[in-house]
C-alpha cells in the first residue's frame, strides 16, 4: 500500500457514463425549477430543504452561500434565488453525516480514488479529525486538542512567516476580521485567498485607474443603462440571477453586447423561472450582439474599439477634461494600433467592431460587466485597464445607468478582502490594528496563492491553516500544489464536508468541522447573525436557522478565536472569547479599524443592510491625483505553433467553484461526463479526429510539459484554435509559474495545449 503522501492530488478518471447532446440555447425555465426542488428535496429532505429555500437570500434569512450576486435593496420576492443558489443550499443542508465510522472505513488513499462529486455526496462532517504521522485513516480528536496541536506546530515554527493562513471567499467579515487578526497578532502577512485566483487583477487594474478595486454599479443601474458590454463572464451558470437583471434592461430597451469565445445559453436567452411565460418555455433574447473573440484576444478587440471611437469623435469630452488624466497619450497609443492587429488578435472583423463601437458611441449609460474571462490571462491587468479607459472615454463612470462591474464569484469574497485579508496589507490598515489591539503588526508583504505554493515546495513555509475551500482543487499546476501541501508539517482544514484537500496532506492533517451559512449559530449570550459583502458593496446581515448537522460543529469565528487562544496565550491582550460570545463585540472592533462601517450594528440590522462608501459612483477618484487615469496597455500578440490550441479551463452548471454538484453540464449538452476537451469542428477535422474520441492533453510552457490523460472530444461553437476543459480536472495543466502580470494570478484561461489520440 502507498502512502497518503504519494498521492499526486489528480482528480481520478470516471466511469465510462458520458453523453453528448445538443447545447441549449435559453437559460433556466421549467428545468431549472424542476433541478433546484430535486437537489434540495433530495439531500435535506422535504421540511428542512424548503425551510432552508424559504430563507435564502431573505432580510431575516441568510445569505446564498454561493455567489455574490446582490439581492434587490427594496422588495425581495419569496424565492428570491436561482437554481445554483438551490443547489449550494441542498448541499450544504444535507441530512447524510460522515463521522469516525466512515473514517475507520475509508483509508485516505481509498477516499482518493473517489471522485470530488462523490465526496460532496457522502454527507456533512460531524466531528474534528486528525491524521496523524503515518497513519492511514482519519480518526476523532477533540477540539481543544486539536487547537493544542496546531498551536504546537505554530509556535514551533523558527519565524511566523513559516506559517500560511488561507481564506476562502465563503468566510464572513467576522470570521474573516478575527482570522486577519489572529495571523497578524502571530506575526504574518501571509493570507493567500481565493481572490488571488479570480479577482486580483481586477483590483489591480482598478486601484490606480479609479482609486477603489471594486466595480462602481448598483442593481438598479441595470435598468437604467442603455448598453451593457459582457465580456468573459457566463453568468447563466456562474451568477444566474443577473439573468433577471438583464431581463429588467432589455425590456427598459438596453442592448446588450457579448464577447465570449463559447456561445452560451445564458447569454441567448432567459426563461425566467418566476415569470408563467418564463415556465412555459418563451425566453427573453438577451445577446444583441455576440462576439466569438479569440481566447485572450479581448484586449485587442477592446482597443478596436476605443479606435473606432476616436474615428467617430465620440468622446464625452467634458468629462474626460473635468475628471480624468492621461488622454493625449491613451488617444496616440491607439491609434497607433493597427487593424491588421486588431482583427487577427481578436478573431473579429473590423466592421463588426465598428459595429459595436458605434452602439458605444450612441448610448451614455453603458454597464461593462466582466468575471473569470478576463482576470485569468497573462495581460489580464492590461486588459482590464483597457475596459476603464472605453468606459472612462464615454463618461460612463459615476453616473445612474453606467459603470464598471466585475462580478465576483464567491458569496463573501469581497468582504473578506475588505476586512483585510490581503497578504500586502495597506500602511492604514496595520495603523488602525495596532491602535485598535496594541500589538505591532508586521510589516512586511506576505504571500499570495502562488507564492504560498511555491513557500512550501521550497520549506520556507510548514503549516498550512485553511479557513474553507478546497486550495489543492482551486490552485493550478495540481502535482505541484499537491507536493507542496506534502511538504508541511501540519495542514489543516476548516470545513463542512469532505474534499481534495483533505486527502493530499502534511505530515499531520487536520479537519476542523464548522457551521454553515444555513445553520442555527448560538454562542455565550445567545443565537448569533454574521454579516457578508456582495459584489456591490452592501454590507448585509445572515442569520442561519437551521438545526445544526452536529452538537460538536463550531462557527468559523468561534474556531478561530480559540484557535488564537490557544496559539497567542499570555502574548495576545485581545478578549478572543469574549468577542465570540457576541458578534456585535466583533463588529464594533470593525466599526473601529475599517473605514465605512459607522454603526454598523444599527445599520446592518436595517432589512437590506447598507452601502460601503464607494468614490468612484459619485465620481470622486480616491487616486493619489484626485483623478481618473486612463493608462497605455500595450496588448500582447498572442502566437501558437502548428498544432497548437489555446485552452481556457470553465466550470460546469452542475458545479460551483471546486463543489460538484452533480455530473451534468445541461447548457452545453453535457450529461453525465466531466472529462471533455470542447474544440471546434475544424481543429478536430484537421487533427484526423472526431468527436467521440479519446484524446490525452498536453500543456506547453518554457519547455515544459503536463498531461491530463483521457479527455473526450467535443465538437462546439468555440472559436477556431481554442480549446475549452472543465477545472479542477485540468488544473493538472497550468504551470504554477504561468500567473498574470502584476496580479499573479493563475492564467487558467490562457493555457497553450496540444491534443493526442490517448493509446488504449
Ligand atoms: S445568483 Fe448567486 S447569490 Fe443569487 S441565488 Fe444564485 S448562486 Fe445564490
Amino acid at each position: 500500500m502507498t502512502t497518503p503522501n504519494a498521492y499526486d492530488g489528480t482528480c481520478p478518471p470516471e466511469p465510462d457514463t458520458l453523453s453528448v447532446g445538443h447545447p441549449k440555447v435559453a437559460a433556466a425555465g421549467f428545468t431549472a425549477v424542476v433541478k433546484s426542488m430535486a437537489h434540495v428535496w433530495g439531500e435535506a429532505g422535504f421540511f428542512r430543504g424548503t425551510r432552508a429555500l424559504m430563507l435564502l437570500n431573505q432580510s431575516s434569512g441568510y445569505d446564498c452561500p454561493s455567489c455574490a450576486w446582490p439581492d434587490p435593496d427594496d422588495v425581495r420576492s419569496r424565492t428570491e434565488f436561482c437554481e445554483n443558489g438551490a443547489k449550494a443550499v441542498a448541499w450544504e443542508a444535507d441530512t447524510r453525516k460522515i463521522g469516525r465510522e466512515f473514517f475507520a472505513q475509508w483509508s485516505v488513499e481509498e477516499l482518493a480514488k473517489q471522485s470530488d462529486y462523490w465526496h460532496g455526496q457522502q454527507g456533512r462532517l460531524v466531528e474534528p479529525l486528525v491524521l496523524r504521522p503515518g497513519a492511514a485513516h482519519y480518526e476523532p480528536i477533540t477540539w481543544d486538542d486539536a487547537f493544542l496541536l496546531i498551536a504546537d506546530e505554530l509556535n514551533a515554527l523558527a519565524s511566523p512567516d513559516e506559517a500560511l493562513f488561507y481564506t476562502s471567499g465563503r468566510a464572513s467579515n467576522e470570521a474573516a476580521f478575527l482570522y486577519q487578526l489572529f495571523a497578524r497578532e502571530f506575526g504574518t502577512n501571509n493570507m493567500p485567498d481565493c481572490s488571488n485566483m479570480c479577482h486580483e487583477s481586477s483590483g489591480s487594474a482598478l486601484g490606480p485607474t479609479i482609486g477603489i478595486g471594486k466595480g462602481t454599479v448598483k442593481l438598479d443601474d441595470f435598468e437604467k443603462a442603455q448598453l451593457i458590454l459582457i465580456i468573459g463572464q457566463n453568468p447563466g451558470t456562474n451568477h444566474p440571477r443577473m439573468l433577471t437583471a438583464l431581463q429588467k434592461a432589455k425590456r427598459a430597451g438596453a442592448q446588450i453586447v457579448v464577447v465570449n469565445p463559447l456561445v452560451e445559453a445564458g447569454l441567448l436567452a432567459f426563461r425566467n423561472p418566476q415569470e408563467v411565460r418564463g415556465m412555459l418555455g418563451f425566453g427573453t433574447p438577451l445577446a444583441d450582439v455576440y462576439l466569438k473573440v479569440q481566447i485572450a484576444g479581448d484586449a485587442a478587440l477592446l482597443q478596436g474599439i476605443m479606435k473606432a471611437l476616436f474615428a467617430l469623435d465620440a468622446i464625452d469630452r467634458p468629462f474626460v477634461a473635468e475628471y480624468t488624466e492621461g488622454f493625449p497619450e491613451l488617444r496616440t497609443a491607439i491609434e497607433a494600433v493597427s487593424w491588421d492587429f486588431i482583427t487577427e488578435q481578436s478573431g473579429i472583423t473590423r466592421e463588426q467592431i465598428e459595429d459595436v463601437a458605434r452602439r458605444v458611441a450612441a448610448s451614455d449609460r453603458i454597464i461593462c460587466c466582466w468575471a473569470m474571462g478576463l482576470t485569468q490571462t497573462l495581460n489580464a491587468v492590461g486588459t482590464i485597464r483597457d475596459v476603464v479607459n472605453l468606459m472612462l472615454l464615454r463618461g460612463a463612470i459615476g453616473k445612474p445607468g453606467a459603470g464598471l462591474c466585475p462580478v465576483r464569484g464567491h458569496s463573501n469574497v469581497q468582504g473578506d478582502r475588505t476586512m483585510g485579508i490581503f497578504e500586502r496589507p495597506p500602511v492604514w490598515l496595520l495603523d488602525s490594528l495596532q491602535k485598535e489591539f496594541g500589538f505591532d503588526p508586521p510589516r512586511h508583504h506576505g504571500f499570495d496563492v502562488v507564492d504560498s505554493i511555491r513557500a512550501m515546495r521550497d520549506g520556507k513555509a510548514k503549516v498550512f491553516v485553511a479557513l474553507g475551500g478546497n486550495f489543492l482543487s482551486a490552485t493550478p499546476d495540481t502535482a505541484a500544489t499537491a507536493a507542496a501541501l506534502q511538504n508541511c508539517r501540519l495542514t489543516a482544514h476548516v470545513s463542512i464536508k469532505l474534499n481534495r484537500s483533505h486527502l493530499v496532506t502534511g505530515r499531520t492533517a487536520l479537519i476542523l468541522p464548522c457551521l454553515g451559512r444555513t445553520e442555527l449559530d448560538r454562542q455565550a449570550t445567545g443565537v448569533q447573525f454574521v454579516t457578508t459583502e456582495n459584489s456591490m458593496g452592501v454590507v448585509q446581515k445572515s442569520q442561519g436557522k437551521l438545526t445544526p448537522a452536529s452538537t460538536q460543529l463550531l462557527s468559523e469565528p468561534a474556531i478561530v478565536a480559540r484557535l488564537a487562544t490557544a496559539t497567542l496565550g499570555k502574548r495576545t491582550t485581545t478578549p478572543w472569547l469574549d468577542l465570540v460570545a457576541n458578534y456585535d463585540r466583533i463588529r464594533e472592533r470593525i466599526e473601529r479599524v475599517i473605514p465605512g462601517f459607522k454603526d454598523y450594528n444599527q445599520r446592518v440590522r436595517q432589512p437590506g443592510g447598507f452601502y460601503l462608501p464607494n468614490g468612484p459612483r459619485d465620481r470622486e477618484f480616491t487616486t493619489p491625483n484626485k483623478k481618473a487615469n486612463f493608462t497605455v496597455n500595450p496588448a500582447p500578440t498572442n502566437r501558437l505553433e502548428p498544432g497548437q490550441l489555446v485552452m481556457m479551463t470553465i466550470r460546469t452548471h452542475d458545479q460551483f467553484n471546486t463543489t460538484v454538484y452533480g455530473l451534468d453540464d445541461r447548457y452545453r449538452g453535457i450529461s453525465q461526463g466531466r472529462r471533455v476537451v470542447f474544440m471546434n469542428a475544424e481543429d478536430i477535422r484537421e487533427r484526423g479526429l472526431k468527436a467521440g474520441d479519446v484524446v490525452d492533453l498536453v500543456s506547453h510552457f518554457r519547455g515544459e510539459t503536463r498531461v491530463a490523460p483521457r479527455f473526450v472530444v467535443v465538437e462546439y461553437d468555440i472559436p477556431r484554435r481554442s480549446a475549452a476543459t472543465y477545472f479542477p480536472e485540468t488544473n493538472v495543466l497550468v504551470p504554477l509559474d504561468s500567473v498574470a502580470e502584476t496580479s499573479n494570478t493563475p492564467t487558467s484561461k490562457y493555457i497553450i495545449i496540444t491534443v493526442q489520440r490517448s493509446a488504449g
